[in-house]
């Protein structure tokens, strides 16, 4: 019997095969979570000018250094500066301007009080009853960033506050990593597109829409080349279009050993080297990866998926997902498993394969608590619907007991 790979090893040797693509410009809009394939320097200074942080007074905070509450201060207010405007006087010793939050710092003025800690003094003037440190509530030119600085470097994960300072900036495009394309196939002649009534002994494809789903969901493009039979003949000629159209093929169905399964083969006739076929998984073990290294182009990664749907997802997510990430030039997030909780209920696994069990989980004191769902089965859709959360239980342990503390992700 074949050895299994233990899944660590299984992305690791994914990962040696997904470097990171190519890159183009795209607009800034479009670029939050990708990564910059050049680094970016700041044309202008932030803040922009020198403006108040608050709304309120901007004066000479000399003129209120003595100011108490037994002895107020009065200052002359010349004008209102609102933000977007400039102010058009000098503020001279003896007076304020009515400043609004981002409004630029008058000539003269050196701080801002904020207006709720005045209050009005005589014929229009401000009343002052507390000092102030000068530079107070002011923002000053170039303290955030400075001109000509480094703001992000080359392969930045770009996220909205990045977004938000190039926009700032003025940078209204930027050269990223571009996206890998992936064609999803699903195999199996039993198989009938899903808005279609199946004849007697057939089923509807789901993993085609369900991977469509997540792919879409994670911000790649994908085409979805429908269904293939489980004939060579049709299956060699759809994967080796979609072989020279798509970065990563993702075909699903017909990498077991059954007696018409034949992705493995026809990959392998197509040119697509074996980099590992089954993983010491439960659900997913019959996955299959390989690299197709056409000459002069960039290597492809082609993924065979089990056919059933929730081994195929459980497969994406843990295996799939990660690759893209890194094609697209950043350290994978995913699989990502932060969260702890508690199992409320025994459920026996196989010792030598990690298993990704279908959970309920609810927040309970401290932490979680989690329901392993009864049965599981790569094939219960329902079952999977159900569950809101997937927890990872390690190799090595044959039985989950109540109590045991079990890592999870959120489904939902
Ligand atoms: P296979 O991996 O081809 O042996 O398929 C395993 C099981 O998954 C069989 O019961 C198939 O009918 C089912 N299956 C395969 N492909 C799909 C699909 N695209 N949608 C739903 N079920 C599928
Ligand atoms: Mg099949």
């Amino acid at each position: 019997m074949k050895e299994l790979l233990c899944p660590d090893a299984a992305l690791r040797l994914i990962f040696d095969h997904a470097p990171a693509l190519g890159a183009e410009t795209v607009p800034l809009a479009q670029a939050v979570d990708r990564v910059l394939a050049a680094e970016v320097r700041a044309r202008d200074a932030l803040p922009p000018f020198d403006n108040s942080a608050m709304d309120g007074f901007a004066l000479r905070a000399a003129d209120i250094k003595d100011a108490s509450p037994d002895h107020p201060v009065e200052l002359t207010v010349r004008e209102t500066i609102r933000a977007g405007e400039t102010g058009r006087i000098e503020v001279k010793t003896g007076e304020a301007v009515r400043i609004m939050t981002g409004a630029p710092l008058p000539r003269g003025a050196d701080s801002v009080v904020m207006v709720e800690m005045t209050e009005p003094g005589s014929r229009g003037a401000v009343r002052m009853a507390k000092a102030t440190r000068s530079g107070s509530h002011v923002r000053v030119r170039g303290e955030d960033v400075q001109e000509g600085s480094l703001l992000l470097d080359r392969g930045a994960l770009l996220c909205p506050y990045d977004v938000a300072l190039l926009a700032a900036q003025g940078i209204t495009e930027v050269s990223v990593i571009r996206r890998p394309r992936v064609a999803v196939l699903a195999t199996g002649d039993e198989l009938v597109d899903y808005r279609d009534e199946p004849a007697a002994g057939r089923i509807r494809n789901s993993n085609g829409p369900a991977l469509q789903a997540a792919l879409s969901r994670w911000g790649v493009p994908v085409e979805n080349l429908g269904i293939a039979p489980d004939k060579p003949d049709a299956l060699r000629a759809v994967l080796s279009s979609a072989l020279a159209q798509a970065d990563v093929l993702v075909v699903s169905g017909g990498v077991s050993v059954g007696d018409f399964d034949c992705t493995k083969s026809v990959f392998a006739e197509l040119g697509v080297r074996e980099v590992f076929w089954k993983v010491a998984i439960k659900p997913g073990k019959p996955l299959l990866f390989g690299v197709y290294e056409a000459p002069g182009a960039r290597p492809k990664l082609a993924f065979g998926l089990p056919g059933n749907p929730i081994a195929a997802l459980v497969c994406l997510e843990e295996f799939v997902r990660p690759a893209l990430e890194s094609l697209q030039g950043y350290a994978p997030k995913h699989p990502s498993y932060h969260l702890t909780g508690t199992a409320l209920n025994d459920y026996p696994k196989p010792e030598d394969r990690r298993q990704y069990l279908f959970c309920r989980a609810e927040p309970a004191s401290g932490g979680y608590e989690l329901t392993i769902l009864r049965p599981q089965g790569s094939a219960m859709l329902g079952m999977a619907s159900r569950a809101n959360a997937l927890a990872v239980a390690p190799s090595g342990v044959s039985r989950i007991v109540r109590g045991d503390a079990l890592k999870f992700r959120w489904l939902k």
